[in-house]
């Protein structure tokens, strides 16, 4: 069994494109700037917002995070994006989500200049990756696909059942490894809280990418003996023991689970890191994107 570390991975990501970065200034070429947007005062945001900042700095990018109180209006925000959209230093930049709920997010994100939206939720982008075209990608799916391609985990013919639709993991992630290319051509099953018999579906993947947010869903019955296993999911649960008093759980029994896997990734250090490496890849992208 091999632990797909992306802890490892997305520091040997972003050492890669701290590389980059210096050859872009030795060229004199513009160094990508990267915008993130948080509205209101929710931990987990923060701590995402603040970890993609001191990535950016890591790797060189310029950075600059736009904090709007909890009461900032729909129409703030989107004039705040608007500005966004026309400042020609910010090569790309992020509306962290969850928006408070008085704002509409798909009014915000289609409010996104597709050119700048780095997270590629604007459908133009979603659009363009359907299509298999250059683009930014969804970070997460993104990262996933990144680490099977440096540890050459095997996908081509395979049976691959992804758990959760989001638009954001689920399915993007569900095109992704149906394309025709590497990570990818697995013949794919996308599945949801309605979706029948779920445990008799996974038993027969080779691959399983668990995305639905519930601590421990995948157990050892429903994996198949040398599956590869990823664990999207993150669920804060309270931990008195823990410095931060909470610790995170994936969507899989690692314990019960590993042991049967050819590949799984760990929760944490496994697709969390890989997802913030993707945004920093995405954001290098803005150069050869635009
Ligand atoms: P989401 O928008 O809440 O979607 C969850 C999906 O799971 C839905 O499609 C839902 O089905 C499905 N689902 C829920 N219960 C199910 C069940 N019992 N059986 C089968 N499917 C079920 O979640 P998300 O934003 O995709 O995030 C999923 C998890 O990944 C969360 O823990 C989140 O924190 C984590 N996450 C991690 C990263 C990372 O960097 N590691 C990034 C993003 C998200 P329906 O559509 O039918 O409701």
């Amino acid at each position: 069994m091999v632990v797909l570390d992306g802890k490892a991975t997305s520091a040997q990501i972003r050492a890669e494109l701290a590389e980059k970065v210096k050859g872009l200034k030795a060229e004199g070429k513009k160094v990508p700037h990267l915008a993130a947007i948080l509205v209101g005062e929710d931990g987990a945001s923060r701590t995402y917002v603040n970890a993609k900042v001191r990535d950016c700095e890591e790797v060189g990018f310029g950075s600059t995070l736009i904090k709007l109180p909890a009461e900032t209006t729909e129409d703030e925000l989107l004039k705040a994006i608007n500005k966004l959209n026309n400042d020609e230093d910010i090569d790309g930049y992020i509306v962290q989500l969850p928006l408070p709920k008085h704002i509409d997010e798909t009014k915000v994100l289609l409010a996104v200049d597709p050119k700048k939206d780095v997270d590629g939720f604007h459908p133009e982008n979603v659009g363009k990756m359907t299509l298999n075209l250059p683009t930014y990608i969804p970070a997460t799916p993104q990262g996933i696909v990144e680490i099977l391609r440096r540890y050459n985990v095997p996908t081509e013919g395979k049976n691959c059942v992804v758990i959760g639709r989001s638009h954001i993991v689920g399915s993007p992630m569900s095109i992704l490894l149906s394309q025709h290319n590497y990570p990818g051509n697995c013949t794919v099953t996308l599945c949801h809280s309605r979706t029948k018999d779920l445990k008799e579906v996974c038993q027969k993947a080779d691959i399983i990418v668990a995305a639905l947010g519930r601590p421990g869903f995948v157990t050892a019955d429903m994996v198949k003996e040398g599956a590869c296993v990823i664990d999207v999911g993150i669920t804060r649960v309270d931990d008195p023991s823990k410095k931060s008093g909470f610790r995170l759980l994936g969507d899989v029994d690692y314990d019960a689970v590993a042991h049967k896997c050819s590949f799984i990734t760990p929760v944490p250090g496994g697709v969390g890191p890989m997802t913030r490496a993707a945004l920093m890849m995405n954001t290098m992208k803005v150069t050869e994107l635009s």
